[in-house]
């Protein structure tokens, strides 16, 4: 019998207590979750084979010195046309593994990260290298009675989502992860709620819904973005009626790549947003979010 299964089978009896230790400790992965993909610059021979394959249009080969300098190390022959460097868009990326298996030369893998959230968008692109430490449990806890009183509450916002990230949301709530531990919670009402937690693509007929829906949060108020939907439309993005994510209808605070994204990661993201505006706002964010935000508070925004 494989360890893995005997490790679980005595876990109730090792560990009787079944909430995850998140995010003090790393996430408990099954060993074929995949996160996002790494390249092994001096294995790619930069065919495109990956770029055909992709879904989602993730990824790119851009003009980059550093490319050719990992080819002149690593193959003078794959260096001859090689001034491209590859990039993953990670808030594209819906983690499917085409690009892996297209690849001829075995030069990408799927890694397991899943922890990718970021307050800037541009921010998500290339996320090739470590991985970002892991949020405590502390920090999260002192961060919302910082800010919220030892409380945060969410509601959450589906603007045209195929119902996978909603359904990672919803395991916030069972015994597992327990969301309610760190003193989060939902909220049916977007007047009771400090964060708006929106997936979806942002369709046409749901602008208006989102947009009363955060005018109607008292301040201070988060927005985070969940999904590759939301965050670029994912693999609806082109579609009819649809905005390619919510970033140019809501301020976003922060962006949680996935699809679905796991509950930590979604934890990680809500934790990041609480960070962010303990902080104050961000200055030059490139989207223009800041400016959105005032424009919307005052009622200016044209949807
Ligand atoms: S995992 Fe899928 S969506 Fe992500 S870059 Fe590879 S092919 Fe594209
Ligand atoms: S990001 Fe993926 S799981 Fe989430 S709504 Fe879009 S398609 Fe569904």
């Amino acid at each position: 019998m494989p360890l893995d299964i005997i490790r679980r089978l005595l876990t109730p009896i090792l560990d009787p207590v079944p909430t995850s230790r998140y995010p003090s400790v790393a996430p408990l992965l099954q060993p074929a979750t995949r996160g996002l993909p790494e390249v092994d610059l001096t294995a790619c021979r930069q065919d495109g084979a990956c770029i055909d394959v992709c879904p989602t249009g993730a990824i790119e080969l851009a003009a980059d010195d550093r490319a050719a300098d990992a080819h002149a190390d690593a193959d003078a022959d794959a260096s001859a046309g090689s001034s491209r460097a590859w990039s993953v868009d990670a808030g594209k990326c819906i983690f499917c593994g085409a690009c892996a298996i297209a690849c001829p030369n075995a030069a990408i893998r799927m890694s397991s990260r899943v922890e990718l959230a970021a307050t800037d968008r541009a921010a998500l692109v290339e996320r090739g290298g470590a991985s970002e430490p892991s949020p405590d449990a502390e920090r999260l806890r002192s961060g919302i009675a910082g800010r919220f009183g030892r409380s945060l509450h969410v509601r959450h916002l589906d603007t045209g989502s195929c119902n996978g990230c909603d359904w990672e949301i919803a395991a916030l709530l069972n015994p597992y992860h327990d969301l309610q531990r760190f003193g989060i919670d939902f909220v049916a009402s977007p007047r009771h709620a400090d964060l708006l937690l929106v997936t979806g693509v942002m369709t046409a007929n749901l602008a208006e819904a989102a947009r009363r829906t955060y005018e109607a949060m008292p301040e201070p108020r988060l927005v985070v973005a969940v999904g590759a939907c939301a965050i670029s439309g994912g693999v609806f993005a082109g579609a009819p009626g649809c905005a390619n994510g919510v970033a140019g209808e809501l301020p976003v605070d922060v962006f949680v790549p996935g699809c679905p994204p796991r509950p930590e990661a979604l934890i990680e993201g809500m934790l990041t947003a609480i960070e962010t505006r303990r902080a104050g706002p961000r200055a030059g964010a490139s989207t223009g979010q800041d400016e959105l935000r005032g424009r919307a508070r005052t009622g200016s925004v044209e949807w």
